[in-house]
């Protein structure tokens, strides 16, 4: 049975890598200190005898018994607002938390793959983004400390390939929704979704003007399960490239969850990115990749697991008057 050590096993992504995982048969060892994540997402594997949770800060040192095949490094902070609540935790895991696990897999001969991130690219000036692109990021802004940790972590994770000879995999993720992503971590999907629940109007950024490409969890989990098994080492975009701006998306949303509430504008967070959408040509061809499910498919399968939660759950938005981002 191939061993796979899965940090961030917590979280939205890394809880769905690990169902993937068992589902293949690998014995899985889900790593998380629960910053961000929360333990109803892996509640379910707790008597798998396939899966084993360790609770651990991964900018500590790692002590892992026995060997290991492989190794998916998703630990982070993901959602704007709570990289700005955690800015030093942030920079931390991408930087000591990524060379704790470079060392581990270095020490287990284990490949290694690492969630990166299309913040790589800031603002981009290059539209739709390739891999070749260098992107365009205020080092010093609020996102900062997301956007340079992840940049780091890919150019620590080159250098342990290249130095070290150790089996790296880099894959640049965009926006990604589904269920498990937590209603109040302020990322446009659960934003919307939470305030039609609650019967509050939807809050717009700016003129909505801006866009994203939203890129649905099975999907993503299928290109990253295929690029660690790939033979190829050169960051990889995983997303989906059909592109919407955030009005037009608010308007989806309303229609989808029925809500008589409007939208409602206020600031532009700083640094927003205008425009996002990748360029996939590369996973096409080097892992046969592309997404299957559309928008309308996956928010639909996100909306019923939104409305499936608790009151409890529906009215805890601490982030919900947060206004930290705003000039
Ligand atoms: P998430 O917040 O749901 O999950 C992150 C998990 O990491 C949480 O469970 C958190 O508790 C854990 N964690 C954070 N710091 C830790 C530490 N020091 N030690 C141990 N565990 C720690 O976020 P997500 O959306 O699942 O994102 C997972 C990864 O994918 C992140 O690395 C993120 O940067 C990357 N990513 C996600 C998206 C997306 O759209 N979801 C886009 C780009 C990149
Ligand atoms: N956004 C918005 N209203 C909200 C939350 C987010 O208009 O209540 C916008 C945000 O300004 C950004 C887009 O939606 O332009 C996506 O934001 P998210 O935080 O989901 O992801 P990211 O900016 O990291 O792509």
């Amino acid at each position: 049975m191939k061993k796979i050590l899965i940090t961030g096993a917590a979280g939205f992504l890394g809880s769905h890598l690990c169902d993937r995982f068992i589902k293949e048969g690998y014995k899985v060892f889900g790593m998380d200190n629960f910053i961000t994540g929360d333990a109803k997402n892996i509640a379910h594997l707790s008597n798998n005898p396939d899966f084993e949770f360790i609770d651990h800060d991964v900018t500590k040192h790692i002590d892992f018994e026995g060997d290991l095949d492989y190794i998916l490094h998703f630990a982070s902070p993901a959602s704007p607002i709570d990289y700005l609540k955690i800015p030093i935790q942030t920079l931390k895991v991408g930087s000591l938390g990524t060379h704790n696990l470079l060392g581990l897999a270095k020490a287990k001969d284990a490949r290694i793959l690492i969630a990166s991130t299309s913040e790589i690219y800031g603002d981009p000036l290059v539209h739709p983004q390739t891999e070749d692109y260098y992107g365009n990021v205020n080092t010093i802004g609020p996102r900062g400390v997301y956007d340079e940790a992840k940049r780091f972590q890919e150019s620590i994770t080159m250098a342990y390939h290249t130095f070290h000879g150790v089996e790296t995999r880099i894959v640049r993720i965009f926006n990604t929704y589904g269920p498990r992503m937590r209603l109040n971590d302020g990322r446009v999907i659960p934003a919307f979704m939470g305030q039609a629940l609650r019967g509050e109007d939807l809050t717009v950024f700016g003129d909505g003007s801006q866009t994203r490409s939203f890129c649905y969890v099975d999907d993503q989990v299928e290109g990253i399960y295929r690029l660690l098994l790939s033979d190829y080492s050169h960051p990889v975009n995983i997303g989906n490239p059909h592109e919407i701006s955030i009005r037009d998306f608010a308007e989806e949303i309303i229609k989808l969850t029925g809500t008589t509430q409007k939208v409602i504008y206020k600031d532009l967070p700083v640094n927003d990115p205008m425009q996002r959408q990748p360029d996939i040509t590369l996973a096409k061809k080097i892992l046969g990749w592309e997404p299957k499910v559309d928008r309308a498919e996956g928010m639909k399968i996100t909306f019923d697991y939104f409305k499936s939660l608790t009151e409890d759950e529906l009215y805890k938005s601490e982030h919900k008057d947060f206004t930290g981002f705003i000039k």
